[in-house]
């Protein structure tokens, strides 16, 4: 039987966001992965030979096989999701956007560019409408759409409910990040063991400028005009495998009790809830009641690794309102973020097909 699938490129593919890629669209309903893509190390191998797979379920059939490509490989799959380091990444990606191709990308190289929307689809799926500027600004025939940063997705996509019911002034987040978010091999692990490391390079600036950007507006008019509420970041390295933890306090242009925050998160829901995407969660945001908690062994895998968790939430003497939140940050923090937006693309008709 012929699989009628929309083939998919997958760059980097042998890293952490690369192998959550594989894993997230094995079974999926509209795409199928293709085409492979690492460094020279691994070009011209099988993905199964070229790749220490990671993730606990078992490295998926239908991509074990396929050959690793190199960068300069002349891809035929409409879409490359890209989990490229940053220092490899514009290039290749520009190449890709300017000969056809949807490239949505994890890496921070174009995240800031005036015509590159940085998409949450809950959040603000407007933005999309940036790609036509940016077509045409380049000359591309197609496009680069970008996730934020894994800390500033989840952080993001809570503060969009309270952003819209109550406003927000001023904000203050420190944050607890996972291993994984650093790639691999990562942080050595005599640095992490016993330890937080209370710095991550150009994380704090990343959490503070992409998350204003994404609940900021788009206007043909006026481009990007980034959300004017200030925002200060502490991000730390601390010794867990997989999600980063959030605290979060919040000051709101309109006061609100726990209770009235509880219930902003628990109604939001986005363009994904309503269209039923294969990947959506059916509660972006998951609000958990017990004293202690999320905690990223236990609840970093609710609803898939693709909702944020909340905890916590109660008055803060400093700002008015404190939380906790957790999010998985190689699932909605990166590749599944990616797929998410390429469904929504799908459904709108904004792939190159
Ligand atoms: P990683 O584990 O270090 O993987 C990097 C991947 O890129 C590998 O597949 C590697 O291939 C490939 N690569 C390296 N140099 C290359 C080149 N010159 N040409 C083609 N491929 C090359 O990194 P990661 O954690 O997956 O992160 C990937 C990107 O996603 C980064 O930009 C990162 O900032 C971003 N991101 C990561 C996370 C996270 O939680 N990890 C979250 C959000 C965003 P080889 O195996 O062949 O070397």
């Amino acid at each position: 039987m012929t699989d009628s699938r929309i083939p998919v490129a997958v760059l980097g593919a042998t890293g952490n966001v690369g192998q959550r890629f594989i894993q997230l669209l094995a079974d999926h309903p509209w795409f199928r992965v293709a085409e492979l893509v690492a460094s020279e190390r691994s070009a011209g191998k099988t993905f199964r030979d070229a790749t220490d797979w990671r993730l606990g379920a078992r490295m998926p059939e239908g991509a074990a096989d396929l050959p690793v490509l190199g960068y300069d490989a002349d891809l035929q799959s409409p879409i490359a999701f890209s989990g490229l380091p940053g220092e490899v990444a514009g290039e290749i990606e520009q190449r890709l956007a300017r000969d056809g191709h949807a490239v949505l990308s994890n890496t921070s190289t174009h995240r800031m560019d005036p015509d590159v929307p940085l998409l949450i689809p809950e959040v603000n799926p407007g933005h999309v409408a940036a790609i036509e500027r940016q077509r045409k600004n380049r000359g591309w025939a197609g496009f680069i759409v970008t996730n934020a940063n894994c800390s500033a997705i989840h952080l993001t996509l809570t503060l969009k409910p309270l952003h819209d019911a109550f406003g927000l002034d001023a904000l203050f987040v420190t944050t607890m990040q996972a291993v994984s978010g650093a790639g691999y091999p990562g942080v050595p692990s005599l640095d992490m063991i016993d330890n937080v490391v209370p710095f991550i390079g150009s994380e704090e600036e990343k959490l503070e400028t992409e998350t204003q950007k994404m609940l900021g507006a788009w206007s043909d008019d006026c481009g990007f005009q980034p959300a004017s509420f200030v925002l200060s970041a502490h991000c730390n390295r601390v010794p867990v495998r997989d999600g980063h933890t959030e605290c979060v306090s919040v000051r709101l242009n309109r006061p609100a009790t726990p209770g009235e925050v509880t219930d902003a998160f628990e109604a939001f829901r986005g363009r994904p809830q309503e269209l039923e995407l294969p990947s959506a969660p059916t509660h972006p945001i998951v609000v958990r009641r017990e004293h202690n908690r999320p905690q990223p062994a236990l609840d970093r895998d609710d609803a898939g690794g693709m909702a944020s968790i909340v905890g916590r939430v109660r008055d803060c003497p400093l700002l008015g309102t404190k939380f906790v939140l957790l999010g998985h940050n190689t699932i909605r923090g990166a590749a599944g973020a990616s797929v998410l937006n390429a469904e929504l693309f799908k459904v709108d008709g904004i792939l190159p097909l």
